[in-house]
């Protein structure tokens, strides 16, 4: 009697949890759907995130869980939901058995080769165009940078940004998006290149309907937050100066800027009506980072423009990574907090409203 008694006792505790479990699902489901922006017809929903780099299997070696199945789960539906989704690949993919680059020193080297399966994570999220041009490039030389390019195209993503390719043109819904990509690295069109720059991109511009420049820049870390209006030197390399390089794209037909490379979240700028994100800090970094405040919690952002390019609105899903870099829904909202803070700060008189839900609005 007395174990028949533990045995109901235990079946009532159990529904009690089970129940518990599937509300707390339901409200988790109520926030994502008030978070999502509905396509409409005259409006282009983009989402971007920052440094995308799911597991290496060189160097400090890290692998997600289960082949990275669990990397994206709740945050799929504000990637794949929007007309077209960004990030920034910072790697090289595993398999073509090219040497890899030598390190000066091997405190400061990291060299990242990303496996197929977590590019399939990617892809399988919904992100669609890929920034390649970076500071790990060329991790395993010239012939890594092209079986990169080449592994991504094949698998169905837009990549750009290595010498060769610093631009793309690719059509979804009858919408011709132009797509550039530059760096100060080897391998990529640099920031201060702004011949071979403005050649690229106004050739790409004369091809699409609507034009998004991705710039890899900036120096790195939680010190870095500020957008400088400068050049930036770091590692005692001049990585270029991001506000001057997005107002230039602007000036010449970009119109929307996604800055990564700080690994921390900077200022957003509305610049002759177009939206410059400086920084979109770290997404997914799985593995032996540093994960601080300021390189933990980053935007997922979307950011709405009418077919001319025009800023409309946008909105920051704040994230943040748990255990060793999966990325998950913050409802700390601590990376909207930064956006806000940094947006004052850099441009106080700047045109742009965030509010602590992460609505941003023209002021
Ligand atoms: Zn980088």
């Amino acid at each position: 009697m007395k174990s028949l008694f533990s045995i109901l006792l235990l079946l009532l505790i159990s529904c009690a949890c089970e129940s518990k479990k599937e509300l707390k699902q339901e409200l988790k489901k109520e926030i994502i759907a008030e978070k999502i922006p509905e396509p409409k017809e005259d409006t282009i929903w983009i989402a971007a995130v920052g440094d995308v780099v799911p597991g290496s299997d060189f160097d400090r070696i890290a692998l997600p869980p289960d082949e990275g199945r669990t990397l994206f789960t709740d945050l799929v539906p504000y990637i794949s939901k929007p007309n077209l989704a960004f990030a920034n690949f910072e790697g090289v993919i595993t398999g073509c058995k090219c040497p890899s680059r030598a390190c000066k020193d091997k405190k400061y080297c990291y060299r990242f080769q990303i496996p197929e399966y977590c590019v399939d994570r990617i892809k399988e999220a919904g992100f669609d165009f890929l920034n390649i041009a970076c500071n790990h490039l060329e991790d395993f030389n010239a012939a890594g940078r092209t079986f990169t390019l080449n592994k991504l195209i094949e698998m169905g993503l837009e990549p750009a940004g290595t010498f060769d390719r610093p631009c793309t043109v690719f059509e979804r819904d009858g919408i011709k998006y132009g797509f550039c990509a530059f760096a100060e690295f080897y391998g990529c069109v640099g920031l201060r290149d702004s011949v071979k720059l403005l050649k690229v991109l106004r050739e790409t511009v004369a091809k699409s309907d609507i034009m998004i420049v991705s710039l890899h820049g900036g120096a790195e870390g939680p010190k870095y937050r500020q957008v400088t209006k400068e050049d930036e030197v770091f590692l005692e390399h001049n990585r270029g100066n991001m506000y001057s390089t997005a107002h230039l794209c602007i000036d010449n037909g970009a119109d929307l800027i996604i800055g990564t490379g700080p690994h921390v979240v900077r200022a957003l700028e509305l610049y002759k009506d177009r939206m410059i994100m400086y920084s979109l800090g770290n997404f997914c970094t799985y593995g032996p980072f540093g994960h601080h405040e300021y390189t933990r919690h980053s935007p997922l952002m979307q950011v709405a423009i009418n077919k001319k390019g025009e800023f409309l609105e946008a909105r920051a899903v704040p994230t943040k990574q748990i255990d060793r870099g999966i990325p998950r829904y913050d409802s700390s909202g601590l990376a909207i907090k930064h956006l806000k803070e940094l947006t004052k700060l850099d441009f106080p008189k700047g045109a742009l409203k965030i509010d602590d839900d992460g609505k941003i609005s023209k002021n």
